[in-house]
């Protein structure tokens, strides 16, 4: 294919926020690490890419894939419409969707409705921050990333925190997150897409790569790794 011909060889730059986990999160000596890694590494090893991973704010990624200072972002990414304005989405390669968080002793959250009112922890630019500015006379608080709005909830700061559920799952089973709740199902069905610059010559390839790592059985081993039993 032509397109993969043209772009072999060539560097990526791909923007990541490595602070939540199992996505994207550094080991303890520095190590970027995760699904989304671990996918992007076999994506454009696929597509004959080589990869260069920048770490910035989730906040700062639009920007700068509109500023074509990277190339792409691999960042547990929701694919929305809006943002689809002014960047472009690879196809989908994972569900997910929001939940709410609370601590383990709140009994009075059971359900959405319930957030009326209440003091909620979200991470800025995120789609739970979307979501939580449909709730009636709620306090919104906002933080840089993922950790800190579930360390406010822990202290005591919020009520409740509006986050991608299968982060906070993975957190609880992991043991990373101590004495938290998931309420309730799922409030959104969302899906991640890779970002790039609108009209980026390197989407298709992207795509190409994901299709191949679905066909040959290396996404259903990295999925294995991160979420399987
Ligand atoms: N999936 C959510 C979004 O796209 C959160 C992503 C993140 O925090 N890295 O807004």
């Amino acid at each position: 294919c032509i397109t993969n011909g043209s772009t072999a060889g060539n560097t990526l730059t791909v923007a990541t926020e490595p602070t939540f986990p199992p996505f994207e999160f550094q080991s303890a000596s520095g190590e970027l690490q995760g699904f989304d890694i671990d996918l992007m590494n076999a994506i454009t090893q696929s597509a004959g890419f080589k990869v260069k991973y920048q770490n910035m704010p989730f906040a700062g990624m639009i920007p700068a894939l509109q500023a074509q200072t990277v190339d792409a972002a691999v960042a547990a990414m929701t694919i929305t419409a809006e943002r689809a304005k002014t960047i472009s989405f690879s196809r989908p390669y994972f569900k997910s969707g929001l939940a709410i968080v609370t601590r383990t002793d709140n009994q009075n959250i059971t359900n959405f409705d319930n957030l009326k009112n209440k003091t909620i922890g979200v991470q800025i630019g995120t789609t739970g921050a979307q979501k939580a500015k449909s709730i009636p006379g709620s306090e919104i608080r906002t933080f840089d990333d993922s950790p800190l709005t579930l360390q406010a909830l822990i202290n005591g700061n919020v009520d409740a925190v509006l986050n991608d559920q299968v982060v906070i799952l993975y957190g609880i089973k992991s043991g990373n997150l101590k004495g938290l709740k998931v309420v309730s199902s799922l409030l959104t069905e969302e899906f991640y897409g890779i970002p790039t610059p609108k009209g980026s010559p390197n989407l298709q390839a992207i795509n190409q790569g994901i299709e191949t790592v679905l066909k040959n059985g290396i996404y259903a081993k990295i999925y294995q790794k991160w979420f399987g039993i």
